[in-house]
């Protein structure tokens, strides 16, 4: 098999929440790859500072992943200026570190409205033009709180573990369209949301270093390393996938 397969060369990739973190690292493996990447999040400045650093082959839209209504037309406006989207990759999050008893209704609504329905929307909207050109590669971001139960990560964790869920159902109904769908499982990884969540609670961080098998956390290049493999040609037979890439936290009983 020739290394061209992993190329990305000519496609075009969808990346939410690409201005920081984990979007940031897999839109820059993206374009190492040679794809052209649309970032999107809801802060203009840092996408503007973000598009800066990756390059030409990179371009911003600033989106809420929550205003459904806006999807149709943002993509109607990348189709028209770059062509259509091959990549799409369900990035952007919030997280709530929070006792389930101290969960509040409207808390657990907004981590599902970010975290699961916004993602089945817009890849609902994507996909109707990946299966019309009959090929796509569609990744969804979740999390080890999606396979494990975690203490005070109730709705982060929920949401996360039915994205798994969202994943196995599109696969029955795209598959036959050539569009892909996979998801990966970021361990803990060098990312602002990450260092917030440990930065005063220095046991917390203790806790995860013991789990993770390998040493060290993460970076958003691992993922964005991993993405690649499952957005290119070399990855044509892989669908319904749950990726940890997560040092081996996931073994390491
Ligand atoms: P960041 O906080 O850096 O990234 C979250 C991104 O999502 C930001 O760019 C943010 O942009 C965007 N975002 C959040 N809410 C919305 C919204 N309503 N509309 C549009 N964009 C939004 O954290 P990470 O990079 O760590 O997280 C990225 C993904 O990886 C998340 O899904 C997270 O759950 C997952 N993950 C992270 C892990 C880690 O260790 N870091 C581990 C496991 C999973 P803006 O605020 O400008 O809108």
């Amino acid at each position: 098999m020739s290394l061209d397969a992993f190329s990305l060369k000519g496609k075009v990739a969808l990346v939410t929440g690409g201005g920081t973190g984990i979007g940031l690292g897999i839109s820059r493996s993206l374009i190492l790859a040679g794809a052209r990447v649309v970032i999107t999040g809801r802060r203009e400045e840092v996408l503007k500072t973000a598009v800066a650093t990756l390059g030409e082959q990179a371009s911003y839209v600033v989106f809420d992943v929550t205003c459904k209504a806006r999807i149709p037309d943002m993509l109607t406006q990348i189709s028209k200026e770059f062509g259509s989207i091959d990549i799409l990759v369900n990035n952007a999050g919030v997280h709530l570190k929070k006792f389930a008893q101290e969960t509040t209704d409207d808390e657990f609504e907004y981590i599902l409205q970010t975290n699961l329905l916004s993602v089945f929307a817009l890849t609902r909207e994507c996909a109707k033009q990946m299966i019309a050109q009959k090929s796509g590669s569609i990744i969804l971001i979740g999390s080890m709180a999606g396979i494990f139960g975690i203490d005070r990560v109730v709705a982060y964790g929920t949401s996360k573990a039915a994205l798994t869920g969202l994943m196995k159902n599109l696969v029955t109904e795209y598959s036959k369209y050539n569009v892909r769908i996979n998801t990966i499982a970021p361990g803990w990884i060098e990312s602002p949301m990450f260092l917030n969540a440990i930065s005063s609670d220095p046991e917390r961080k203790e806790k995860i270093t013991n789990r993770i098998a390998m040493p060290g956390f993460g970076s958003p290049e691992d993922i964005g390393n991993a993405a690649v493999f499952l957005a290119s040609q070399a990855a044509r037979y892989i669908t319904g996938v749950l990726l940890p890439v997560d040092g081996g936290a996931v073994v390491n009983f």
